[in-house]
């Protein structure tokens, strides 16, 4: 099946909204007049959103909050809603990073509930998934990774989980220069995929699109990418240059 690649660049807590809205037009400019052969979008922080978000209208180029509360508004200091998102820019809100279970005690159950809610709020979901170091090294990258999704993803219908996109992001990898190889990667996605046929059907999980996100860069993105199961990358440290993040989107520059 046929799946256009998505290649997500996730800002975490970088960027001011200056800084944001001048990285947000090398971006437009890099793209400009290219025939990109994947979507890209970026997920700056909340402040920072509305400019890019501003910058990039009319680009192509989406936009995407980091997280959101599923509850779209009332006494909930310090936290930002979907709809709070929507109406500041966003298409896209990503879920669940590990970042979020790991500092923040998302739970699986919390990223169903924010998955539903984006939809309701206009959002497209991004729903990460990603064993620790510990829990591969005891053989428990499978059992946590489709357990994970499953739970993420139990609240959605079919018509939602279509325009869903799974990431698998191993948490060994994220911010720490190691890569999965293209084989550790394919067998995870490969299982995510089998999962996802077995739940929801093969024509479903054939255009269900699974992001890999942990270390990716210019050298490593193409091999990668080429493994069957890749749909594209969610990156984190080679978004936050318009040259890195620009060498990953296909058609990559030449070098
Ligand atoms: C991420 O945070 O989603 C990520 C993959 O980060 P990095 O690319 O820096 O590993």
């Amino acid at each position: 099946m046929n799946r256009r690649p998505l290649i997500a660049g996730n800002w975490k807590m970088n960027l001011d909204p200056r800084a944001g809205e001048a990285l947000a037009r090398s971006l437009r400019e890099g793209l400009e007049g290219l025939k990109l052969e994947a979507d890209v979008l970026v997920a700056p922080p909340a402040v920072t959103l509305p400019a890019v978000a501003a910058a990039l209208t009319g680009s192509g180029i989406g936009v995407a909050g980091q997280n959101m509360l599923a509850a779209p508004s009332g006494a909930f200091t310090g936290e930002v809603s979907g709809v709070l998102l929507r109406a500041a820019g966003a298409e896209w809100v990503i879920l669940g990073h590990s970042e979020r279970r790991q500092l923040f005690g998302e739970t699986d159950e919390g990223v169903a509930e924010k998955a539903l809610a984006a939809f309701d709020a206009g959002l497209l979901p991004i729903v990460c998934v990603g064993e620790t170091l510990e829990q591969r090294e005891a053989g428990q990258t499978l059992e946590v990774v489709l357990g994970q999704a499953s739970r993420g993803l139990e609240r959605l219908d079919e018509k939602q989980l279509l325009n869903t996109v799974l990431a698998y992001e191993p948490v060994w990898a994220i911010g720490t220069g190691r890569t999965a190889t293209p084989g550790q990667a394919q067998e995870v996605h490969a299982a995510l995929r089998g999962m996802l046929e077995g739940l929801y059907g093969a024509e479903t999980a054939g255009r269900m699109r699974i992001l890999y996100g942990g270390s990716v860069k210019p050298a490593n993105v193409r091999e990668l990418m080429e493994q069957p199961d890749l749909d594209g990358a969610l990156v984190g440290g080679a978004s936050l240059e318009a040259e890195s993040f620009l060498a990953l989107i296909p058609p990559y520059p030449a070098p």
